[in-house]
């Protein structure tokens, strides 16, 4: 049987042609560094992300770094954010010195819990970064009042959410101070190796942002600013300029999938045993709108490490995100928090696992995911 957690080889296959004529044509201009096709992508991105700037970087972990910095975080300065999620959210806040002040999150939606920000909140908070997991967006409209009502910046981490929809339409990276982005090859518009981008609406913002890539250079050698080399490359761009044509059709794959592992898991009875929880997303999405794009298909089960073990030798592609919360990681343990800290984060890090949900998976193989899982249960 075997069902991979992500297929890239039926994702890029279809592509082949066109992707290697895009790197035959940067190949033959042998310009490597930023220029037309970033700017061109920058553009689009932003577009897509119905927000005005782009600026292409080397990483989403450099997107938020970059954001950061622009922002002029540094040492002193307190960033409110979650403690379940990659380890670069709150990796990129450390790094500059500023402490990462942790906020549980709602156990149904793995966001921030906007009612607990507040208490969190200090004289020396300068920003939050909801980060949009799995591909649905945090709870921004309450997270944003907030913000301006204290004169915060927000850093969306929209690392896992190209394209979702807030409850009120609006995309992520168009509602925050800055949105950060990541063509990881694993998220839903991957690139062939690092890539990112940083969104913004504010110009001046998106000025310090591309100032802050080139080490802080502009005019050429000469440095206002202290930055590094965060520049998306041009080859990667040329990539992403052919993939970002399909990225509504994988979407609506994703969510097709999604839907279909609702009914096949419903017609297993895991559901109504208890031993499998389905992911309840906060909103439903609709022909036009898309509040969930499924990054990733997150399930709660009972015995997870065990089914986890059976899964993978029976050849299922499962993965646990994220098995160990940031307060509970050992470079955190200055920060002094314990065990029993952010329970909602906990017990998602203990009874969670994701199971493949990739555009091309097909209905065949969702059954014998599912089938896998219920032969766990017998
Ligand atoms: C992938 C990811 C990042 C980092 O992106 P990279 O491109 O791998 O550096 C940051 N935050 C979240 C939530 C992510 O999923």
């Amino acid at each position: 049987m075997g069902v991979p957690l992500l297929d890239l080889k039926a994702h890029h296959e279809p592509l082949h042609q066109e992707i290697m004529a895009a790197l035959e044509q940067t190949f033959r201009s042998q310009a490597f560094i930023l220029g037309p096709e970033v700017c061109k992508l920058e553009e689009r991105v932003a577009t897509y992300c119905q927000a005005k700037y782009g600026v292409g970087v080397s990483s989403g972990t450099d997107a938020l770094l970059l954001a950061l910095m622009a922002l002029g975080i540094g040492p002193g300065d307190e960033v409110i954010t979650t403690p379940y999620s990659f380890f670069a959210t709150a990796g990129a806040v450390a790094r500059l010195g500023a402490k990462p002040v942790f906020v549980d999150i709602d156990p149904t939606s793995y966001n921030l819990d906007p009612a607990k920000i507040e208490h969190a909140r200090t004289s020396k908070t300068k920003a939050i970064i909801p980060v949009h997991l799995y591909g649905q967006c945090a709870a921004m409209g309450p997270i944003m009042e907030l913000a301006k009502r204290h004169n915060l910046s927000v850093i969306e981490d929209a690392a896992q959410a190209i394209g979702a929809d807030y409850r009120d339409g609006r995309r992520a990276c168009s509602m925050g101070t800055v949105g950060c982005l990541s063509f990881f090859p694993s998220k839903n518009l991957g690139c062939l190796g690092d890539g990112g981008m940083a969104i913004t609406n504010d110009p001046d913002l998106a000025e310090r942002m591309r100032i802050l890539r080139v080490h802080g250079s502009k005019p050429k050698y000469y440095h206002k600013l202290i930055g590094g080399n965060f520049r998306l490359d041009t080859i990667q761009a040329a990539v992403l300029n052919v993939k970002l044509n399909y990225l509504d059709q994988w979407t609506k794959r994703r969510q097709e999938n999604a839907t279909h592992y609702e009914t096949l898991f419903q017609q297993s009875g895991l559901v109504q045993t208890g031993n499998v929880s389905l992911p309840k997303p906060v909103y439903r999405n609709s022909g036009v709108t898309h509040y969930h794009i499924y990054n990733q298909f997150i399930l709660r089960v009972k015995r997870r490490d065990d089914l986890v073990a059976y899964l993978k030798q029976k050849g299922v592609g499962v993965e646990i995100y994220y098995p160990v919360p940031f307060h509970l990681q050992e470079c955190f343990r200055s920060l002094g928090h314990k065990n029993g800290d952010f329970p909602e984060s906990e017990r998602a890090a203990n009874v969670t696992i994701a199971i493949p949900i990739y555009p091309e998976l097909t209905t065949a193989q969702q059954t014998d995911v599912v089938e896998a899982i219920a032969a766990f249960y017998r």
